[in-house]
């Protein structure tokens, strides 16, 4: 087999990692341990804090925001750091996208694409920095009255495991930028690149104190960071039931709050797409990391005039991504492992319940055994699943028990329908006109992502206003950009948004300053209590 592992240099640990406070620094919890999905082995170990262990790093974090020494640095100040990571990052991407390749399972490919990419979150947070304006209101009088954005102060970010790197650079180049002090807790499943970014950072120029990395359980770790009364913000990127029962504790505390959680995104192909084209968008939005995206395109509509060919295609290109399956450090690997047996064990039970509810299997269906055709990876040790592809049927015919018809909506019941996998699993959907599609694809509780495939530019633009989510995406999918908004439309898929001039503002407070500039002659005059006073005074 050619050497495939370029990259071992890179992931040779023998010592757990410790926490990251400005420097390493043992944590006086539990040791948790990261696994390689792709075949069930330990790969590193990081240190956790114990709940005094948090309280100090929140403290000292506070002290730092207190003290002024990062919040009230001079915005250019602020930029060079953040330019400067920008530059140290780019430096050590090989080393991150190896770390991220072996804690995911995502292929090297993927990670390839992606891990660059965040150089351009520094960049732009710190051009935002240069360039921001402040406003001069017209307050009436001889006042002079301008709005400055200041810092929150401590604020906690918690990230999934997905895209842990990706996930963490959104959120804490705005919140850096700002001025405000950030403890990140990554996801248990893969803390080691949020690890290293710590070093980066302090390279770069931020003051110690002002950004920590806490490894550990959203149970333990999680729960005491988000219940700290000095935490003024708290922004997760989750599954719903976390963000929900994470919201509950930050409102109790009055600090505000940014929550990225599920989504169920529909696909739709109406019958004017290119089919091709159409086919290639849907493998990419719903087979990219292995499905495990909130915007994985997993409810698929298809106009039924074109439904036949849209399925013969897609099974095609299903079966072509499991032919070149293997190694995530393969560089011609399509698809990787999902996260963990539990994550496939709940792919398995959704899709055998939409199976028990009548769905027609087109495609994959079970984990993977055996071995691959482009390696010598042995599927049965890590956690495949093919590319999956089921039939629930057609709104022309709503057959139960899936389909549920009332006088005005067709909707469907199987679980499969409505709550994600998070894994490379579809349901494709027929319909017959504009009303059926939007309703389909409105029936949910979630509201992240969308996508429509058309040439019909009047049917872009009408359907789009028409379907219930943050991001809609015409002949593409998951695009993603800093200064593009990333947030949900309903509760179930969070609240606020990353990205963008808002996320910068989601993480500071608006400060007020009035000057007075009038002679003093016209201040006594100005004398609310004077004997002869005037009863009106203005501004
Ligand atoms: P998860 O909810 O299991 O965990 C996410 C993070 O929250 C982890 O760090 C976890 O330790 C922490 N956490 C969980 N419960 C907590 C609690 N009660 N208190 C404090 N912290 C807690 O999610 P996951 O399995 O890592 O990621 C998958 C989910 O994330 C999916 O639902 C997916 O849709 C969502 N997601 C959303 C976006 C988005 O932009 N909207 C992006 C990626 C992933």
């Amino acid at each position: 087999m050619a050497p495939l592992y370029d990259y071992e240099d890179f992931l040779k640990l023998e010592e757990p990692y410790p926490l990251w406070c400005g420097q390493y620094t043992p944590g006086s919890g539990y040791m948790l341990h990261v696994q390689n999905p792709a075949n069930g082995e330990t790969i590193a170990s990081a240190h956790t804090p114990s709940e005094e262990d948090v309280a100090s790093v929140v403290e000292v974090a506070h002290k730092m925001y207190a003290d002024g020494v990062w919040a009230l640095a001079s915005r250019q100040h602020r930029a060079d750091v953040l330019d400067k990571a920008a530059e140290l990052l780019a430096a050590s991407l090989d080393k991150l996208i190896a770390w991220e390749v072996m804690q995911t399972g995502r292929p090297i490919r993927e990670m390839k694409a992606q891990v660059p990419s965040l150089v351009r979150w520094f960049r732009y947070y710190a051009a935002l920095l240069r360039t921001e304006e402040r406003a001069v209101l017209p307050t009436m009088g001889s006042l002079h009255n301008w709005v400055d954005r200041v810092a929150l102060g401590v604020v906690v970010q918690i990230t999934p495991f997905n895209h842990p790197l990706l996930i963490a650079v959104k959120k804490l180049v705005p919140a850096l930028a700002a001025g405000n002090s950030v403890i990140l807790k990554p996801s248990e499943l893969t803390p080691v690149t949020s690890l290293l970014l710590g070093p980066i950072l302090t390279e770069a120029g931020l003051p110690e104190g002002v950004f920590s990395v806490l490894p550990g359980l959203g149970s333990t770790v999680g729960n005491w960071l988000v219940s700290h009364k000095l935490v003024r913000k708290v922004d997760i990127t989750g599954g719903t039931n976390a963000g929900r029962a994470i919201g509950s504790i930050v409102g109790g505390n009055l600090a505000r709050y940014t929550a990225e959680l599920g989504g169920k995104a529909p696909l739709i192909v109406f019958q004017s797409a290119s089919v091709d084209a159409a086919v290639n968008g849907i493998a990419f939005g719903s087979f990219i990391a292995s499905g495990q995206t909130c915007v994985a395109s997993t409810r698929i509509l298809v106009h039924n005039s074109i439904i036949d060919e849209v399925r013969q295609k897609l099974i095609l290109k299903a079966q072509s991504i499991v032919e070149r399956m293997g190694s995530p450090f393969h560089p011609a690997s399509t698809m990787g492992p999902v996260i963990s047996d539990k994550q496939l064990r709940h792919i398995e039970a959704l899709v055998k319940s939409a199976l028990d509810d009548g769905a027609k299997l087109l495609h994959g269906g079970s984990r993977m055994r055996g071995t691959s055709s482009i390696d010598d990876t042995d599927f049965g040790k890590g956690y495949f699943y093919p590319p999956t592809i089921l039939d629930l049927g057609s709104a022309a015919e709503p057959k139960a028990p899936i389909w549920k018809t009332s006088d005005s909506d067709l909707s469907i019941e199987t679980r499969l329908w409505n709550e994600e996998a998070f894994g490379p699993v579809v349901v494709l959907v027929g319909f017959d006109n504009e009303p059926q599609a939007v309703g389909l694809a409105n029936d949910t509780i979630y509201g992240l992502g969308a996508a429509l495939w058309t040439t019909d530019l009047s049917q872009s633009f009408r359907i789009s206003e028409h379907i219930r989510a943050g991001i809609v995406w015409v002949n593409t999918h998951h695009r993603n950009d800093p200064s593009s908004p990333w947030g949900g439309l309903t509760a179930s898929s969070g609240v606020g948004s990353e990205n963008g001039v808002e996320a910068y503002r989601a993480y500071t407070m608006t400060k007020s300053t009035i000057i007075n500039y009038a002679t003093t002659k016209e201040c006594l005059d100005d004398d609310w209590f004077a004997d002869d006073a005037k009863d009106v005074r203005y501004g």
